[in-house]
This record gives C-alpha cells, structure tokens and sequence, in this order.
C-alpha cells in the first residue's frame, strides 16, 4: 500500500509452500514467468517455501535462485505442514500483495492478473473461487461441499464458499495475519475471520501436473475439524451440555 501512495511501481510476492515436488517446481516457474512477464507496471518476488522436502525439490528452487534474482526461498529443518509453510511466507512476503498458491499447478498461474485487479480496485483479499475441481475424486469433492456447509451452519462469520489457499492479500491483511498469535493455524479460517474486503475470481482448478496429493483422508479430516474448532465453539459447548446431561441422569439413578 505505502508503495502505491508513493506512485512507485507496486511488489507483488508470490508466494508457493512445496513439499516434494521435485517434478512440478521448474514447470511452475516457466508458467509464472510468463504470467508475471505480461503484467505492466508491477514487480515481483517470487518466494518459496520448503517445507521440509526430502526429495531433490530445494536444489531446484536453489537453481532457480541462482539465475533469476526475483527467486527466494525459505527452508524448514522437517516437515511442519502446509499451513506452518503458509505462515512463514506472510512473514517473509516483502510485497504490497501476496499471491499463495500450490506448486502442483491446481492452481493456474494465469490467473494472477485477475487476482492483480482486484487488488488495483482497493479489494484486501482476492480469492479464487473453485468453479470445478480438476483432478480430483468424487469423495473428495462431496467432503468437501459438505465441509463448507457445516462451517458456514456453525459460525456467524461470513465464509467464503469453495474459497482455498489460492488467494491474493493485500499488505494490511498480511500485517494483520502476522500479528494473530495462534501456533495451531488454520490459515482458510484466519482468512475468513480478519474480515477486510473481499472478491471472488472463479477458477476451474485443474488436476496436479505430477505426483499425488499429500493429504490423505486423516490428514483432510484433521484439517477439516481443526477448522471447524478455530471457528466455533459449538463443540466445546456440546461437549458440556452433554457432560452435565450425563452427569445428571448419573446423580439422578444413584439417588433413586
Ligand atoms: N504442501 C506443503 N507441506 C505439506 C503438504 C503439502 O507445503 O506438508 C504443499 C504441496 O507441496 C502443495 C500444496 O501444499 O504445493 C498443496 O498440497 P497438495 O497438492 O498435496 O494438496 P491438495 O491439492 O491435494 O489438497
Ligand atoms: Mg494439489
């Protein structure tokens, strides 16, 4: 923001958390440089994150670094998860907005420019809006949608409906985010509840280029309830009501 006041040109990070995709990251890069080469009047950083790789995806990203200045990278000592990964790139992000996207191109690097727009019309969290869901199962698609109407069921907040990490944030989201102490993070959550303006982009997601998904069932549904939980207090509530009902019908029985 203080960039654009200034009338310079404004820094976009785009920012990728990656976990072994060794296959996907040099790929990834060849489409957002021509993304990014055909929008005028803006810079960019592009910043990745390493989560804790084991394969041979720091070296690419180190390569990278080496022959392109607008590459950085940041690099955990294991696997912390993607939402830990996520955390650190608003850390680290230098620019005016930061654009989260996967390494695994679901998310196409095409639409950075729209996201760029909504950004220029004033709007804090540009978000693109799955549309379809490439590359993915129809149990993962049904979880999913249900997901999300349980979570807008349960909370007063506004939830942004098919809304993922694919996101652009303006710098006064990002210093917001930065501040929030949570160390269990839910980044889709905290996106929803800093408020700020909001837009939808529709994408059409498309499927992983190589490898497989790291979210197995378990991993989903820890996600998936750690949402849940960081939104709502409803559970916590029930688990009292029916605490004290049980605690009840136990005084009851003993007294009769
Ligand atoms: N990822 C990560 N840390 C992890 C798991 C995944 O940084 O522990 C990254 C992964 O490399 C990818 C993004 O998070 O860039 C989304 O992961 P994935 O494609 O496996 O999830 P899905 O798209 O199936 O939900
Ligand atoms: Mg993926």
């Amino acid at each position: 923001m203080t960039e654009k006041r200034r009338g310079k040109r404004p820094l976009f990070s785009v920012a990728v958390p990656f976990y072994n995709e060794q296959e996907n990251l040099r790929a990834l890069y060849g489409r957002l440089c021509r993304v990014v080469g055909g929008v005028g009047n803006c810079d960019f950083e592009l910043l990745f994150v390493d989560d804790g790789s084991t394969d041979a995806s720091l070296d690419v990203v180190r390569a990278l670094a080496a022959q392109d200045a607008r590459v950085r990278y940041l690099s955990f000592s294991r696997n912390f998860g993607k939402e830990i990964a996520l955390s650190a790139a608003i850390d680290h992000a230098r620019g005016d907005g930061a654009i989260f996207m996967d390494a695994d191109l679901q998310h196409p690097p095409e639409l950075i420019p729209k996201l760029i727009e909504g950004w220029f019309e004033g709007y804090d969290d540009v978000y693109a809006q799955r549309r379809t869901r490439g590359g993915e199962s129809a149990f993962k698609k049904l979880t999913a949608k249900l997901y999300y109407h349980v979570l807008a069921r349960s909370t007063r907040i506004p939830i942004q409906m098919d809304a993922g990490d694919f996101r652009l944030l303006s710098a006064r989201a990002l210093a917001v985010l930065r501040r929030m102490p949570e160390h269990q993070r839910n980044m889709k959550s905290l996106y929803s509840w800093i408020g700020f303006k909001k837009k939808a982009v529709p994408v059409d997601q498309e499927p992983r280029l190589h490898g497989a998904s790291k979210f197995g069932f378990f991993r989903l549904l820890n996600l998936a309830l750690d949402g849940i939980t960081s939104f709502t207090t409803a559970p916590l509530r029930l688990a009292t009501i029916l605490g004290a009902l049980s605690a009840a019908v136990a005084l009851l029985s003993f007294c009769w």
